[in-house]
């Protein structure tokens, strides 16, 4: 063999080598999931895939975790990872699951909604794929992933996406975000079966209150609010004064409106029985002004740019030195959450739903979120 060959030779198996290695590693990347563990209030554990069978072996089913009061009262679900890169929902979520205990009613809890969108990073925006959150025994890691549906699982993009049931045209690119695709379509695309699937979780499981948990970029006018369905109104009003009056935690509220078709707050509270409401804290990762974008932002919110448009006066929420950490907006998240829930078992008495052992703001803020987490078997 002549030199020339030779080189060609190693050159090829060189490169074969350097795709296997990362195959293998993109692979790992796809299919390895954060540890959950189980806490003492978790009566049931469920797949999206027991309601809706089609979702059965693919990437977009998920866990279901359901907490249940030994007396009977109102059921509430709460799901976070709709958009994967608004993490605190996701955050709020697992503290639930590995620390609270219900008393009466039932909390069902769907951490990563969007499974599928947990193995992408939006192109260009070199998300890191993971963040992880120290406790006092070691850290704990999450994936950190897109706002949309991972193209692999749903391709190709129509031009204009048509929402089923309204028929309101949408960007074609939506038709994989889960926030625009309820009330989901039995027979749709996968991020629609997704959609429709959570509803059957819904009727099936008797829902009463539907909370879905996000988080924005600082210079987007929905930030630090709850939206409502028109009939959960009264719930977000009483929520906002509480929340305000006990826990020193500035909200807003808004209405969902009416022609905006494909997001939970709107399809839930319109195709079930659920009031639905959906609440937003401020996250700088996913703002475009944002500078070094690395697992110390997902962490702090701190961002020296985001910081200058705060002083510019360009952004739509209070931000200072102390940036947005995580443990300031899960602790909003979680108390937003609590008390929601106190607002309606207040509204609807024989529907209560209690829960105990879940912490609020204050103590989110002064332990850090990693207190909270346990830690994994094995
Ligand atoms: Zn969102």
């Amino acid at each position: 063999m002549s030199n020339k060959w030779l080189r060609k030779t190693l050159i090829i198996l060189l490169s074969v080598i350097m795709m296997v290695i990362a195959g293998r590693e993109f692979l790992i990347w796809l299919n390895e999931k954060e540890p959950i563990v189980e806490g003492p209030g978790v009566t049931r554990v469920a797949k999206l895939s027991d309601y809706f069978a089609d979702l059965k072996g693919t990437a977009l089913d998920t866990n279901i975790y359901i907490l249940e009061g030994e007396e009977d009262g109102g059921a509430v679900m709460v799901t976070a990872g709709v958009h994967t890169n608004e993490l605190s929902g996701v955050m709020t979520n697992v503290i639930l699951i590995e620390n609270a205990h219900v008393e009466k009613g039932k909390v069902i809890l769907i951490p990563f909604a969007n499974n599928s969108a947990f193995t992408a990073g939006h192109p260009g925006e070199a998300y890191p794929m993971r963040y992880h959150i120290k406790t006092d025994w070691g850290s704990r890691w999450f994936r950190f992933g897109d706002r949309y549906t991972n193209p692999i699982h749903q391709w190709p993009d129509p031009e204009v996406y048509v929402h089923y049931p309204s028929g309101q045209s949408l960007s074609g690119f939506d038709i994989r975000n889960l926030n625009r695709t309820f009330p989901g379509k039995a027979d749709g695309t996968i991020t629609e079966k997704v959609g429709h699937a959570i509803m059957q979780v819904i009727e099936k499981e008797n829902v009463d209150l539907f909370i879905d948990l996000h988080e924005a970029e600082p210079m987007y006018p929905v930030i630090n609010t709850i939206v409502a369905n028109q009939k959960a109104m009264d719930i977000a009003v009483i929520a906002e004064m509480n929340l305000s009056a006990f826990e020193g935690i500035k909200i807003g509220k808004e209405i969902s409106p009416e022609n905006l078709h494909g997001l939970t707050h709107r399809e839930v509270g319109d195709h079930s029985r659920a009031l639905s409401l959906l609440a937003e804290t401020c996250d700088p990762i996913q703002d475009p002004l944002r500078g070094r974008t690395d697992e110390a932002l997902i962490i702090t919110g701190k961002d020296e740019f985001i910081l200058k448009a705060a002083k510019l006066g360009l952004l739509y929420v209070p931000f200072d030195e102390t940036g947005s950490h995580i443990d300031v907006r899960t602790g909003r998240h979680t108390s937003t959450v609590l008390e929601i829930i106190s607002a309606f078992s207040e509204l609807y008495p024989d529907k209560e739903i209690i829960v105990s052992d879940a912490p609020r703001y204050a103590e989110i803020i002064e332990k850090g979120v990693g207190y909270f987490l346990l830690k994994p078997r094995g």
